[in-house]
């Protein structure tokens, strides 16, 4: 059932649709963290590295397996200062932790390239299931 119609089935047709933007200043759809709300990227920036799809699921060394999204930009983020090698899921890029700066919940990783001329240099590889995806609609909505 799409949005509009569970929006008919509440408010009837003729009230019309609102879409309560929690985050105006971001008018393109976003990923939000799933606990707070708060903006970590926007979907746009959606990316494919080393030809995967952008949404991809690893296994971490623990057998468990981490479905994540690869993100060309990130914001809002409280980035671990060192990243690491070993066991990296993407080769040529250092991990670092990266929890959601509005509540500290851990999201995902920041990827930089460990060698120059790498492309893309840095991005974001963040959880899905930690994320929401936030768009015009009702705010029940959800497509995860
Ligand atoms: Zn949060």
């Amino acid at each position: 059932m799409t949005a509009e119609e569970k929006h008919v089935i509440k408010w009837g047709a003729k009230q019309p649709m609102i879409a309560p933007l929690r985050f105006p200043d971001l008018a393109a759809r976003a990923y939000v963290c799933r606990r707070c709300g708060t903006a970590v990227a926007r979907m746009a920036g959606e990316i494919s590295v080393l030809g995967r799809p952008a949404v991809t699921t690893y296994e971490n060394p623990a057998g468990i397996a981490c479905e994540i999204v690869t993100l060309a930009g990130a914001m809002h983020l409280e980035e671990a200062p060192e990243g690491m090698t070993e066991h990296s899921w993407f080769e040529g890029y250092a991990w670092r932790q990266a929890a959601c700066a509005g509540c500290g919940t851990f999201l995902g990783w920041r990827y930089d390239a460990v060698l120059p001329g790498a492309e893309p240099a840095v991005f974001h590889g963040l959880l899905v299931a930690m994320l929401r995806r936030a768009r015009p609609g009702p705010p029940a909505e959800s497509t995860s």
